[in-house]
């Protein structure tokens, strides 16, 4: 569980407040998938498969259909496939790609449209041998860093006797273009500055901007209120994901988007 936001000033105190409570019953604090995220997306096809489902991945859906506000199906290519639910799990910034804007009411495009996302920058290190002894999360608040050496957490996803770490520098997102390539060699120099043995260690990185880290940044003026509901008055029609209407921030919320969307479905 992790709240991540570019300007503190700019928080929502009631979405961390409510995070700390859910921390609190859980007893637990982020954690980290032993044999990384790709075991979980395993999981989750094998259960569909086990249940008389199918899973395409790679696959573009160009439209979902929507029929006297009924969803009767999504088309990929030119072909056409039936179903009285559709769960789009795009990003809410782009969800007119796949639907048409005009049958939605104003309200939904604006929220659609508006909402904020948390961008920045990364650095993967592939290190020759250990050199970072942290297991937790290291977290520098200006500028605001996260650092995970992950095969610390989980050796199986580095060779043996090597290690992986990643950076992640939060920038606003209306300075992401102007800031991302001067944060980017910022965030190197910083982490070299952290982790001196570093230097000369480093077999190679991976540096990444990203325009989009977490769908809605859990600022004061787009808590889970602000943002688009799981269901919307369009029979069979959900949405999931990390900028829809749920607690928590990131991928927290995309997974509570989508346990509401089969609380939902089971519902009729
Ligand atoms: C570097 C980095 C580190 C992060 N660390 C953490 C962390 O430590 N903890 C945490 O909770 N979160 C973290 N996040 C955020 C987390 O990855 C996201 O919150 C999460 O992946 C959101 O899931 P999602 O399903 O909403 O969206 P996504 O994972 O973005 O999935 C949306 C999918 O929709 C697909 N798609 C788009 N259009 C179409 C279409 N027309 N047809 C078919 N498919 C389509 C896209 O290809 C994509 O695969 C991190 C993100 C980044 C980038």
């Amino acid at each position: 569980m992790l709240l991540v936001v570019p300007e503190i000033e700019k928080a929502s105190a009631g979405e961390l407040i409510d995070l700390i409570k859910q921390a609190v019953i859980a007893g637990e604090g982020a954690g980290y998938p032993k044999g990384g995220w790709k075991i979980i997306l395993q999981k989750l096809k094998e259960s569909v498969e086990e249940n008389g489902g199918k899973v395409s991945t790679n696959t573009k859906v160009d439209k979902v259909i929507i029929e006297n506000g009924e969803v009767k199906g999504v088309t990929i290519k030119d072909q056409k496939i039936e179903a009285d639910k559709v769960i789009v799990a795009v990003p809410c910034q782009q969800v007119f790609s796949v639907l048409d804007k005009n049958k939605f009411p104003v309200e939904f495009v604006r929220k659609a449209e508006n909402i904020t996302p948390t961008c920045g920058v990364s650095i993967d290190f592939a290190i020759s041998e250990p050199v970072i002894d942290i297991s937790g999360m290291i977290v520098s608040e200006e500028p605001p860093i996260l650092g995970l050496p992950t095969s610390n957490l989980d050796p199986t996803i580095a060779p043996e006797n090597k290690q992986l770490a990643t950076f992640l520098l939060v920038i606003p997102a209306e300075q992401f273009a102007k800031r991302k390539d001067m944060e980017l060699n910022n965030l190197e120099k910083l982490v070299y500055e952290m982790f001196p043995k570093l230097k000369g260690k480093t077999l190679w990185t991976r540096k990444l901007k990203l325009p989009m880290v977490d769908g809605a940044a859990p600022l004061y003026n787009q808590t889970r209120k602000d943002r688009i509901p799981v269901k919307v008055p369009i029979k069979g029609l959900f949405f999931a994901g990390d900028s829809y209407a749920a607690p928590g921030g990131g991928g927290d919320i995309a997974w509570h988007t989508a346990r509401k969307c089969v609380e939902e479905i089971c519902k009729n």
